[in-house]
């Protein structure tokens, strides 16, 4: 599948309603739950009537082969909100880890736990980082022991999404702790396990109405059956990891890298912020007037948001590239995902704030959504991946690299040997297009007409 910007009528329609759901009904309540940091059930209700909050609408986006159905639905959710749009897609994040280790009766059992149905709701937890390591998921130190037919958990994590509050946590947790990072697994704990602890929620600067918490994990007792991938995947990655410990090879940028595939995800969601900032602000650029004429007139107001709607669209174009590259299975060599991460969640940050400055004193005030969006962009650059983290990605595919040319240049060429011979810019189509012109006076008009029909860009 080759990389298309033109939607397909489904992409159309989906990002169309997916925009409605966005300006009725999570717009309208977003500065409410903001201000009382209240986990938005009604919302969640209405995202599933509408189909936005169940295990196979995910993973029929995540399965589009064009890999634009994902992002694009994301920037139009979290247009409408980031803490809205987080606590709809929180489960979709963990379904996402599920997809990647579990086996299909795992995926059978769990991905239904993971969202529910209307009337009957359920949620969905990712449980990565901890207290002492959120970058450096080298650093974990929740482990899982056997224990007869069972794993016990032990360990503490921070900054869960959805934790303590979900049907579903997807846990993961050192088994061998030789191995370092390569020694981890992950588990499903179903909420209400016995040693499963919220210790609180925490209280966030902004995406308020997303649920964050602290967890503590005291002797939490899961059959083998929630190990994720099962006994014999994980024998197998373990005894590889001893190989390449015992071999004594770098492990690379493997574990930074291991977001690659979801970052696109989490860069559509900061689009989307930075996004309805644009919009807001150059609505109120063009009607706000100061020394008799709309503000937007004065080129210091204009240029940087000329300069930030470029930065938007080149880091969409990112994004649905690195989007394309995870579902057609293109290797992320370059650091493709966290580029795209990184140039969205920076650009978000940077929308935002000179919204507010766009804004003056009506910017700094709740009065206006700015100054929340603002503070909503901000978790973008720390969380799936601080901005350094991007760049370490980012900058180890350069160094291994050494030089290579641009992906373009690898990617398997499409087309059939008429084009191979006369595509354009082959030396065929140039000698007919020298011929053609050469032969100019000589020729009957109607006949040059037609080589010219063959020679001239394409016209809709
Ligand atoms: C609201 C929120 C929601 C979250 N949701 C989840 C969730 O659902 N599940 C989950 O597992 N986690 C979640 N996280 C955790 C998030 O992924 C981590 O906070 C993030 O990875 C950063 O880890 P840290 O906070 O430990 O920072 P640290 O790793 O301690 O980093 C501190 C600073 O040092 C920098 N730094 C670290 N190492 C280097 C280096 N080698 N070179 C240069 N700079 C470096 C970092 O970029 C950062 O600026 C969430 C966090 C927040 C705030």
């Amino acid at each position: 599948m080759s990389f298309d910007l033109t939607p397909t009528i489904a992409q159309h329609d989906l990002a169309k309603r997916a925009h409605e759901f966005a300006e009725q009904v999570v717009r309208p309540v977003a500065a409410d739950y903001d201000a009382r940091q209240e986990f938005p059930w009604p919302v969640l209700e209405e995202a599933a009537e509408r189909g936005f909050y169940s295990p196979l609408f995910y993973r029929d986006l995540i399965g589009d082969p064009t890999g634009l159905s994902l992002p694009m639905f994301m920037e139009e959710l979290f247009w409408g909100c980031a803490g809205i749009g987080l606590a709809v897609v929180m489960p979709a994040l963990a379904l996402s880890a599920i997809g990647q280790a579990a086996t299909p009766e795992q995926m059978l059992t769990w991905a239904p736990e993971c969202f529910g149905s209307p009337g009957d709701l359920k949620l969905a937890a990712l449980a990565i980082s901890e207290p002492e390591g959120g970058s450096d998921v080298r650093n974990l130190r929740t482990t899982a022991r056997r224990d007869g037919s069972d794993w016990i958990i032990d360990g503490h994590k921070m900054w869960i999404g959805n934790g303590g509050i979900a049907n579903v946590h997807v846990v993961n947790a050192v088994v061998d702790q030789e191995l370092g990072h390569r020694g981890q697994a992950l588990f499903v704990v179903p909420g209400g396990t016995p040693g499963l602890e919220l210790v609180r929620k925490l209280d966030k600067l902004g995406c308020r109405a997303s649920h964050t918490a602290e967890l503590k994990f005291t002797g939490v007792r899961v059959p083998a059956a929630n190990l994720l991938g099962g006994d014999d995947k994980l024998e197998h990655k373990l005894a590889k990891a001893r190989e390449i410990v015992e071999g004594g090879r770098r492990s690379g940028s493997a574990t930074l890298g291991t977001f690659e595939q979801t970052r696109p995800m989490v860069a559509a969601q900061a689009l989307g912020i930075a996004r309805a900032a644009l919009e807001y602000v150059t609505e109120y650029a063009n009607r706000r007037e100061a020394f008799g004429a709309p503000i937007i007139d004065n080129q210091g107001i204009s240029f940087p948001l000329a300069d930030l709607a470029t930065r938007i669209d080149a880091a969409r174009l990112l994004t649905w590239r690195a989007s394309w590259m995870a579902a057609t299975g293109v290797p992320f060599d370059r650091g493709e995902g966290s580029m795209c991460k990184l140039a969205a969640s920076e650009v978000a940050v940077d929308t935002t704030e000179r919204a507010i400055q766009t804004m003056g004193g009506w910017g700094y005030i709740t009065d206006h959504p700015v100054e929340k969006w603002y503070r909503d962009a901000k978790l973008y650059t720390i969380f799936e991946g601080t901005s350094e983290i991007q760049r370490i990605v980012i900058s180890n595919a350069l160094g291994a690299a050494d030089g290579k040319p641009p992906m373009h240049v690898d990617l398997e060429p499409t087309g059939g040997p008429l084009n191979a011979w006369f595509g354009r810019g082959t030396p065929a189509r140039t000698r007919v297009a020298n011929a053609a012109l050469d032969a100019r006076d000589k020729v009957p008009g109607p006949v040059m007409n037609l080589a010219m029909k063959v020679l001239r860009p394409p016209r809709r």
